[in-house]
């Protein structure tokens, strides 16, 4: 990787850090506990006890992706960022564009 690679790579995972905790405050928002309010119905009730559980998933899931990005911030700190874990080898730079945690290459994922 160059360093002008590098630093377009940090930048896209700082990028991915601010607006991955942007929508992480909007799914807590989502999952606040359902008031059992009587003025919505029984049946829009069910609905946001679904709508709830899915909100629920993608906010574990995002918190995940969170944690990954935040991993990948240390590792390019300390210069690993790039190289697979696996072989050593360099992981190719279209790819950490896309998932910029990735710590293997194609033939080691
Ligand atoms: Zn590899």
């Amino acid at each position: 990787m160059t360093d002008a690679e590098k630093k377009e790579l940090k930048e896209i995972i700082d990028n991915q850090i601010h607006s991955t905790k942007e929508e992480i405050e909007e799914l807590k928002e989502l999952t606040k506990p359902i008031t059992l309010d009587n003025s919505i119905g029984r049946l829009s009730r069910m609905d946001a006890i679904n709508n709830k559980a899915i909100n629920e998933k993608a906010l574990r899931d995002k918190k995940r992706t969170l944690q990954k990005l935040e991993r990948a911030t240390e590792r390019s700190e300390k210069g690993e960022l790039g190289t697979c874990l696996r072989c050593g080898n360099e992981i190719p730079f279209g790819r950490l564009k896309i998932m910029p945690w990735t710590t293997r290459c194609v033939k080691c994922a």
